[in-house]
């Protein structure tokens, strides 16, 4: 794998994969369960060191959670609006095997932050490289006044600058993201930013998301490296231009892709793995659970293994998912005025987290817009009552009032009929909370045969959600091809130390 920089960042960091023969001299076959980031990076890594990959995938096309799927009259829909950081090192390196100059990712100019009182936070135009960017960010923010800038509390200040993967991971045992912010005396117009826009797209109340996560988040994205604040997004829907072609690569590679194919029971032990899918049973070396954090945890239940371990099942059983989110995509008879950004993030307009619009950067949609005249508007709720994921009349007043939101924030809405209408309530994402980190089940697990890949599953470098999920894939690829003597993938992430060395 290449050694030149994956970003401009020179102070990324490659965690070489293991040495061994490119390609396995012996035949081994592989089970990859799920086909979303993770088991894509899997099948991906395994199948191009000669392991001979069957993929399965329960639902009808590949991607996951960042699948998108055709509707009619020349419309996608899917669960929406997806950052593709610049620092997402490795997922961008899964995408560069079917695209390997990232054209199909487009930058997003910026995310501003829009409050009801008019207060309005701007990412765009800001130095790449930490300190100046955070610095220039505060400098021209209106949440960030002196006078509440000198009420921070320096010595939590100054841990922000001193994170050391992993283990600051360790340091935030038990303490919420919200309560981190009260011991910082976190700017309170500020907070907005920190929590609402931030804790909220992990899916989380801040007062049950963990601090851990918050503050390697702040090192990702703005105070350890230089990639900047900003993003891309892909110019189509996620299924044409990264999911479709990845699929046929694999194929390429001789992957077996079995979508529609839901495994229901997995057995381990010192002969191999027996996969079970309806009347068929598989019998391979060895198997990778890529799958959502609440199917892996009904597989787990239900799996045997040796050597059998309780404790492993234990952890495993104590993740949780994080409450429902709605995703609600309007194909509007007018446009919203043509100054509206791609993304917006709202915090102060009740259930709404942001909004955007798709015609901006997806191509389907921008086809869709010049021909009917209209915008396609996308609003997501994070974070919502438990509720609105089993009770249908609860996820229409969510619905309703994403609708009536909208209409605040971009008034032009409210005279426009609204042509078409998709709403998603899913509850789906896992929730990282304040509970010791160690205790999270991480690639490993207690037999050699079965490793776990997934953005619920711990990993001790500073990455979440889609490139956690792609780095824990690459990971459990490399520890079964470091077991059989073949080399695998390198690995990049930003720094894994702050700017500050700790005493
Ligand atoms: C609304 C929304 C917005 C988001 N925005 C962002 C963002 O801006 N940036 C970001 O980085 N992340 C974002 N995420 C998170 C991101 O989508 C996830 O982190 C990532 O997709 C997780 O990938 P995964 O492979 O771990 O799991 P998944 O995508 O859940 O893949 C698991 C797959 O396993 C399959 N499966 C389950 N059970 C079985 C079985 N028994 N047999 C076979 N297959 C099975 C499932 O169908 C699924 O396809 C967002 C998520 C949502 C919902």
């Amino acid at each position: 794998m290449t050694r030149s920089l994956p970003g401009r960042d020179r102070r990324a960091v490659r965690h070489p994969g293991p040495l061994g023969a490119q390609t396995l001299d012996l035949p081994h076959q592989v089970a990859v369960i799920g086909g979303g980031i993770a088991g894509l990076a899997a099948s991906t890594v395994l199948a191009e060191h000669g392991v001979t990959v069957t993929l399965f995938e329960s639902s009808d096309r590949l991607g996951g959670r960042v699948a998108s799927w055709p509707l009619p009259g020349h419309r996608t829909m899917s669960r929406g609006f997806h950052a593709f950081f610049r620092q997402y090192y490795n997922l961008r390196s899964l995408l560069r095997r079917t695209d390997p100059t990232l054209r199909h990712l487009v930058p997003v100019s910026d995310y501003p932050l829009q409050r009801p009182d008019g207060l309005r936070d701007s990412f765009t135009n800001l130095p790449r490289t930490p300190p100046w960017s955070v610095l220039e960010f505060v400098r021209q923010s209106p949440s960030f006044s002196l006078r509440s800038l000198s009420k921070v509390d320096v010595k939590a200040a100054l841990e922000l600058l001193q994170v050391h993967f992993p283990g600051t991971y360790d340091d935030y045992d038990g303490e919420t993201a919200a309560a981190f912010l009260d011991r910082l005396r976190f700017p309170r117009d500020a907070r907005d930013l920190a929590l609402e826009v931030f804790a909220r797209s992990f899916f989380a109340d801040p007062t049950h998301f963990a601090a851990g996560e918050l503050v390697a988040m702040f090192h990702t994205y703005f105070l350890g490296s230089a990639e900047g604040l900003l993003f891309d997004v892909p110019d189509d829907d996620y299924d044409t231009c990264l999911w479709a072609p990845l699929g046929e690569h694999l194929a390429g590679l001789g992957v077996t892709v079995r979508t529609g194919t839901c495994v229901a029971g997995l057995s381990v032990d010192d002969d191999g793995v027996r996969v079970t899918a309806g009347q068929e049973s598989l019998s391979v070396d060895a198997a990778v659970l890529a799958a959502d954090p609440r199917a892996a945890r009904a597989l787990v239940a239900g799996l045997t293994i040796e050597p059998e371990s309780t404790t492993w099942k234990d952890d495993v059983a104590a993740t949780y998912n994080a409450p429902p989110f709605v995703v609600v995509r309007l194909w509007l008879g007018g446009h919203v005025h043509g100054d509206r950004p791609a993304f917006l993030g709202t915090a102060g307009y009740g259930p709404l987290d942001n909004v955007s619009v798709l015609e901006r950067f997806e191509e389907g949609a921008a086809a869709w817009s010049r021909a009917r005249g209209g915008s396609v508007v996308e609003l997501h709720a994070y974070a919502c009552a438990p509720e609105v994921a089993e009770d249908p009349e609860a996820a229409a007043e969510v619905v309703t009032r994403l609708v009536e939101e909208l209409h605040r924030v971009y008034p032009e809405t409210t005279q426009v009929p609204v042509l078409a209408r998709e709403v998603l309530v899913r509850d789906d994402c896992t929730l990282i909370g304040p509970e010791p980190w160690r205790q999270r089940p991480g690639v490993t697990t207690p037999s050699p045969r079965l490793m776990l890949a997934g953005d619920w599953v711990r990993c001790d470098y500073p990455v979440a959600l889609m490139e956690r999920a792609a780095t824990t894939g690459f990971m459990a690829a490399n520890e079964l091809l470091s077991g059989w003597g073949a080399a695998g993938e390198d690995l990049w992430t930003v720094p894994v130390r702050g700017l500050i060395r700790r005493r």
